[in-house]
């Protein structure tokens, strides 16, 4: 039987000043203190980073950047290393979001090198991938994620997979409201599993975590982890509010 703790991450976004954000993490904090069952883990922009560190700092809150470079340092100006959000005091780092695709030109090749910085950092990277609405229509959504995942992992060894998350976001439900149905993402999350244990095997398949990203909100929390294959949640618009968001970590 596998043993997925529940991860409860939310992103931030380009939303937050310093100030607002350590008063949100302040508030947070205070409202999950003694939750313990679930990971919990904010990713503030990275200006806020060090101090929202600071604020959590031995709670059971981590910290994660919202993306990070796949050099490690030089003249990249507007870049952000690896070990400058680890000195910040950051775990995670998101990688591939699909606002970065869409805007920045992500592309899988960037999101696999950029995987491959994180574990060069010992940071844990939480890969998103996840369909658009014409894809969907389409009925590409399996061989959308085939590439998604093959592309984002290529290269990458087994033993430096062991600490990956991979955020289902389906492109149509983020910041749109429309959520997939707790049985469309069972679905999905059953399907990209499926497709790691025929590249990696059944024990590394068991063991990653994945998670489900578009429109959680407290009210639909609870039915999404209810599926076998959902393990937590990547959560944009509701976690930007510190009593809204501790009501999903307390599903
Ligand atoms: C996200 O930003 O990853 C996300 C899922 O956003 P929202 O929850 O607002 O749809």
């Amino acid at each position: 039987m596998e043993n997925r703790r529940p991860l409860i991450a939310g992103n931030w976004k380009m939303y937050k000043t310093c100030p607002e954000a350590v008063d949100t993490i302040a508030k947070l904090k205070e409202l999950v203190d003694g939750v313990t069952t679930v990971d919990i883990m904010i990713t503030p922009a990275f200006t806020a980073l060090s101090q929202v560190a600071e604020t959590v700092a031995g709670s059971n809150i981590q910290v994660g950047a919202q993306n990070l470079s796949w050099h490690d340092e030089g003249a990249y100006t507007g870049e952000i290393s690896g070990s400058m959000i680890v000195s910040a005091g950051c775990t995670h780092v998101i990688i591939g979001h699909s606002e970065r695709r869409q805007y920045f030109n992500e592309t899988d090749a960037t999101v696999n090198q950029r995987i491959m910085a994180a574990i060069r950092h010992k940071l844990v990277p939480v890969f998103c991938v996840g369909e658009t609405e014409a894809e969907r229509e389409a009925d590409a959504t399996c061989s959308v994620l085939d590439k998604q995942v093959t592309d984002g992992l290529q290269g990458i060894a087994l033993e430096d997979l062991a600490d990956l998350v991979i955020a289902y976001e389906p492109v149509w439900a983020i910041g749109t409201g429309k959520t997939a149905t707790s049985e469309q993402a069972q679905e999905v999350h059953h399907y990209v599993r499926g497709q790691l244990e025929k590249a990696y095997g059944a024990g590394f398949a068991q063991s990653v975590r994945i998670l489900y990203g578009g429109s959680v909100k407290p009210a639909n929390i609870a039915e999404l982890m209810s599926m076998a294959d959902v393990d937590g949640a990547l959560v944009g618009g509701a976690s930007l509010d510190a009593e809204t968001f501790s009501q999903i970590v307390k599903y």
